[in-house]
Order: structure tokens, then C-alpha cells, then sequence
């Protein structure tokens, strides 16, 4: 995990946005901060723990805090990640 970008930023700032059981995937939303009224995406499969976002940041290869939220939050029992974080 990033603490730089983690630290920065809260699990709140995440919007659970849906879960697919077919496919095992959490979707996450969050407000971009660089681009006003745009929003970017997280997925996270739960079944391989990989986490993507399509931020800025992510897609230049960056550490982002999004990730860093998710999974943090994968170290939290699975119901919590599909209530989103409640
Ligand atoms: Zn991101």
C-alpha cells in the first residue's frame, strides 16, 4: 500500500457502485479530483484480488489511493467490501 496517497484520503471518498456474481467483481466509484465532474472507476475481483482503476494516476502506472482503499478493505471481511465500506 501506498501511505503516501492512502493517508490522504478516506474509505468514505469510495462509492460501493455494484457486485457481479457471476463475474466476482466489486465496482467502486470515486469523484476525480484532477477532472471536475468526472468519475473514476475501481474494480476489484474478488476471487483473483486484483484491483484496477482507471484514474490518471493508475493508468500512468502510479500508485493510487483508490487502490490503496480497496485493498485495505480486502483485508476486511467480504461483507464489508459489498456494503462499501459500512
Ligand atoms: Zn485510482
Amino acid at each position: 500500500m501506498s501511505v503516501r496517497t492512502a493517508a490522504l484520503h478516506c474509505p468514505a471518498e469510495l462509492t460501493f457502485s455494484g457486485a457481479d456474481d457471476l463475474t466476482a467483481i466489486v465496482t467502486f466509484t470515486a469523484a476525480s479530483a484532477s477532472s471536475p465532474g468526472a468519475v473514476n472507476t475501481v474494480t476489484y475481483d474478488t476471487a483473483t484480488g486484483a484491483i484496477h482503476c482507471d484514474c490518471a494516476g493508475a493508468e500512468c502506472g502510479r500508485d493510487c489511493w483508490h487502490i490503496d482503499h480497496v485493498a485495505a478493505a480486502d483485508e476486511s471481511p467480504a461483507s464489508v467490501i459489498t456494503a462499501g465500506f459500512q
